[in-house]
């Protein structure tokens, strides 16, 4: 069988056409056929996951109602998972099978998904392309010469070419919504704290947060509405109530304002990007939109001060890898420092880039220089969005500048790695929630179009979702 999509295997499973195992099965075959290629996955436990399948088949017929019921789903790999091993794309973590599952994984768990493994992704979530994964890079399903983008990219391709119809990752500054874009997928990222990041192997505290990635807004929603809500394990986590996520999906672009940031937009963009873009919103207006031309002042800043605060936080989170309570120990061992020292140089390239990038920026005589002024820019950005939305609804913008580039064309140059996120940054400074829509092709690759919205507005962000799909 080839796999539908979530809803359409929750009713064929209610309907009794197959079982949760015949479609955890198909799943596994599908990741069998095309991983050897792709490398989306890092671990793949077929064995947990059938006997999962098998389990929920024999269990009492309420289950079956279930929002996800019997739904295979991709997790990446720096969410935990009990008794599931959880790298996080790092040889530090390499052997590490966690204790406990991350809040995310308990509730798909409980609304009924399958959990079949662990996607690649760039090590600690650090880059845009996969390449700086321990595990290889993985490859675009559109010209597996190029990136699937990242860091989920593994997420994203699983989606992509249905070896799941859903998956988890996880964003910084736009480790979902990039490679959802550059594979041809919806990807979103929440408001912050619209989702616990209880068991999220932590990168950049201030910004990190779960997401869910999706064929289809309607499954998009469904994930969204399991995963939002209240959890106690996670402090920054909003004790604010999910919405409908459903209610607005067929409200259409009717009254709608969108904001156009036309100055951000009129250089760096790619021509086939930029073509797609305005096909896409030019038939929103038609459906009833408004296009409202605004300004971002500081959205120009962003990337650096993105760069900042996150090496920063990933400089200060990264020092518990220490070898002494888990994790990866260094061989040599003769004394305190050299034990430090043999076990942290474990860590790829990129991540030792930022360990000391951020303990740069944090140092007595420079803090003030960048941190504080990185926050500053952060205040200014959110007035910026504040300003905005007293005209508009949402912000539409390509959600990135281009189409996948080649692997290897970026991975020696940080700085163009960097520029990836030029467009996706912004939302993780500010905490509003965004996302990636499909929206057309250049040259036979995909391109994304972003939403960002007000916070915990995501039913608008998915109404506006729907209304592109639909267009
Ligand atoms: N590509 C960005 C970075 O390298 C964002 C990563 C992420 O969102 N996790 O930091």
């Amino acid at each position: 069988m080839t796999l539908g999509d979530a809803a359409a295997i929750r009713r064929a499973i209610a309907a009794r056409e197959v079982s949760a195992v015949d479609v955890c099965r198909a799943s596994l075959d599908r990741i069998e056929a095309l991983n050897g290629a792709l490398n989306a996955f890092i671990t793949v436990d077929a064995e947990r996951a059938l006997r999962r399948a098998a389990s929920l088949d024999d269990g009492p017929a309420t289950v079956r109602d279930l929002p996800l019921f019997g739904v295979p789903i991709a997790v990446k790999d720096n969410i935990c998972t009990r008794g599931l091993r959880t790298t996080a794309g790092s040889r530090i973590l390499e052997h590490y099978t966690p204790p406990y599952s991350a809040t995310v994984i308990e509730r798909v768990e409980a609304a009924g998904a399958i959990v079949v493994g662990k996607t690649n992704c760039d090590e600690f979530a650090m880059g845009s392309s996969t390449e700086h994964s321990a595990f290889g890079p993985a490859r675009n399903p559109w010209a597996h010469d190029r990136t699937p983008g990242g860091s989920s990219g593994g997420s994203a391709i699983a989606v992509a070419t249905g070896m799941t119809p859903i998956a988890l990752g996880s964003e910084t500054g736009g480790s979902v919504r990039q490679p959802a874009a550059l594979c041809g997928v919806l990807g979103f990222k929440p408001t912050y704290g619209r989702i616990s990041r209880y068991g999220l192997i932590a990168f950049g505290s201030s910004m990190d947060q779960i997401g869910p990635l999706a064929t289809n807004v309607t499954d998009l929603a469904t994930v969204l509405q399991v995963l939002a809500g209240e959890d106690l394990r996670d402090s920054s986590c909003a004790r604010r109530p999910a919405d409908d996520y459903s209610a607005m999906l067929n409200a259409g672009a009717r009254g709608l304002r969108i904001g156009i940031p036309s100055r951000i937009l009129a250089e760096g963009i790619e021509e086939g990007v930029r073509a797609a873009f305005d096909a896409a919103t030019e038939a929103l207006r038609d459906a009833g939109a408004s296009l409202i031309d605004i300004e971002l002042p500081h959205a120009r800043y962003a990337t650096p001060a993105y760069a900042i605060v996150a090496m920063a936080e990933a400089s200060s989170n990264l020092g518990r890898y220490d070898g002494v309570r888990y994790g990866h120990r260094g061989e040599k061992t003769s004394s305190l420092r050299d034990m430090y020292t043999s076990t942290r140089a474990a860590f790829g390239r990129e991540v030792k880039r930022r360990v000391l990038l951020g303990t740069y920026v944090l140092s007595g005589g420079y803090y003030d220089a960048f941190y504080t002024k990185a926050q500053q820019v952060r205040a200014l950005l959110r007035r910026d969005y504040e300003t905005a939305f007293e005209q508009v609804d949402v912000v539409a913008t390509p959600t990135s500048p281009t189409t996948a580039f080649p692997l290897g064309a970026r991975v020696e140059d940080p700085l163009q790695m960097y520029l990836a996120d030029v467009l996706t940054v912004s939302a993780n400074l500010t905490g509003l929630p965004a996302i990636s829509v499909p929206c057309g092709f250049a040259e036979g690759l995909p391109v994304g179009l972003q939403l960002t919205g007000r916070a915990w507005d995501e039913a608008t962000l998915l109404r506006g979702a729907a209304a592109i799909t639909n267009r």
